[in-house]
This record gives C-alpha cells, sequence and structure tokens, in this order.
C-alpha cells in the first residue's frame, strides 16, 4: 500500500495562500491581470488564490501533456488546451501547482510570449528544487521543498488524491 506522510495542513496552506495572495495583490493593483492556470493540478489552488485576492483579475486556463513515468516528466511538452482570452499588452501571470524540473514553465513561458503580452511572471503552490533543468524565474512561491513525489491540494498520482485537503509525500 502507497503510504501518504503529511507535509502541509489545511491550515498551513491557509496562511501561505493568504500571504502570497497579499503579495500578488499589491503588486499588480491597477493593472491588468490575466491569471493563467496550467490544468490540471491547479484548480484547487487557484480557486483558493483568486478568492484571496482584493484586486480585480481575468482568469483563463492552459493545459498542456508531457510524456514520461508517472512520477517524472520527460521534457516532451504538447499543447492540448489553448487560451482563450486576449492577453497581448496585459500583465499575465502563469499560475501552476508545483515546478520541478521546470521545462513545463519553460515551454509555457515561450508559447505564451508568442501573444505578446506586456509581462509574464510565475506563481507556484510549491517550488520543488532538486531536479530543476530549466533556469526559470519563480515569481512567487508559496512553499520550497528539495525532493519527493507530493500529492493533494489538486496533485494527483494517476488521477488518486486531488481532493485532500493536505500536500502529502508519497512514498510508493
Ligand atoms: P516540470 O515540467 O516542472 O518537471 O513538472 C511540472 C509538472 O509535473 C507539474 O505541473 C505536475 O503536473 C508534475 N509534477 C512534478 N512534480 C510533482 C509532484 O511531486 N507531484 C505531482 N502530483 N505532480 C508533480
Amino acid at each position: 500500500m502507497p503510504e501518504l506522510l503529511p507535509v502541509l495542513s489545511k491550515n498551513d496552506i491557509d496562511s501561505m495562500v493568504t500571504q502570497i495572495a497579499h503579495r500578488i495583490s499589491t503588486d499588480y493593483r491597477n493593472h491588468d491581470l490575466i491569471l493563467i492556470g496550467v490544468l490540471k493540478g491547479v484548480f484547487v489552488f487557484l480557486s483558493d488564490l483568486v478568492r484571496c485576492l482584493d484586486i480585480p483579475v481575468q482568469i483563463d486556463f492552459i493545459r498542456v501533456f508531457s510524456y514520461g513515468s508517472d512520477v517524472a516528466s520527460s521534457g516532451e511538452i504538447h499543447l492540448t488546451k489553448d487560451i482563450e482570452v486576449d492577453i497581448k499588452d496585459k500583465d499575465v501571470l502563469i499560475v501552476e501547482d508545483i515546478v520541478d524540473t521546470g521545462l513545463t514553465l519553460k515551454y509555457l513561458i515561450d508559447y505564451l510570449r508568442t501573444y505578446h503580452p506586456k509581462t509574464i511572471k510565475v506563481c507556484v503552490f510549491i517550488d520543488k528544487h532538486e531536479r530543476r533543468e530549466a533556469d526559470i524565474a519563480i515569481d512567487y512561491s508559496c512553499h520550497d521543498v528539495a525532493k519527493g513525489f507530493l500529492v493533494g491540494y489538486g496533485l494527483d498520482y494517476n488521477e488518486d488524491y486531488r481532493y485532500l485537503s493536505g500536500i502529502y509525500h508519497l512514498k510508493l
């Protein structure tokens, strides 16, 4: 049986999201901010985040598929759902559940730049360092971890565990 080791409780997450939302609200006050969530794992974080912001934002989603094993991406990435809002000359914040190698975010930043937004920044719930390959700036992150495969709060393993309200380290 896989083992779930607690990493962050719902209370931990609530205070992290409140803090990051405060920073984002301060930095983007009086800007035309569009949040672009990376499906599917971000759906829980993004819905908490937008309800803690005190500035108006627009929201859209993008989805990519990356080939690889259950727990690691190969870096071969394909777009499976594009954005639908016009981001030209707008401030864009890509919102992602977790960054690992950074290859997905590098692909998305390069792709979204082709729409000529005014700025693009990145907000992740978890910044995982050990396997970073792409040199990307993470502008906002709620929590840093060195390594491990995490589930819960939207993060899955083969579509299981997304519903958990905390973050857990999955030991297979
Ligand atoms: P990267 O391209 O940065 O290696 O990986 C990005 C994607 O890999 C994330 O959006 C997520 O879907 C998946 N991923 C990376 N690390 C983890 C993890 O610890 N747990 C889960 N559930 N997914 C992960």
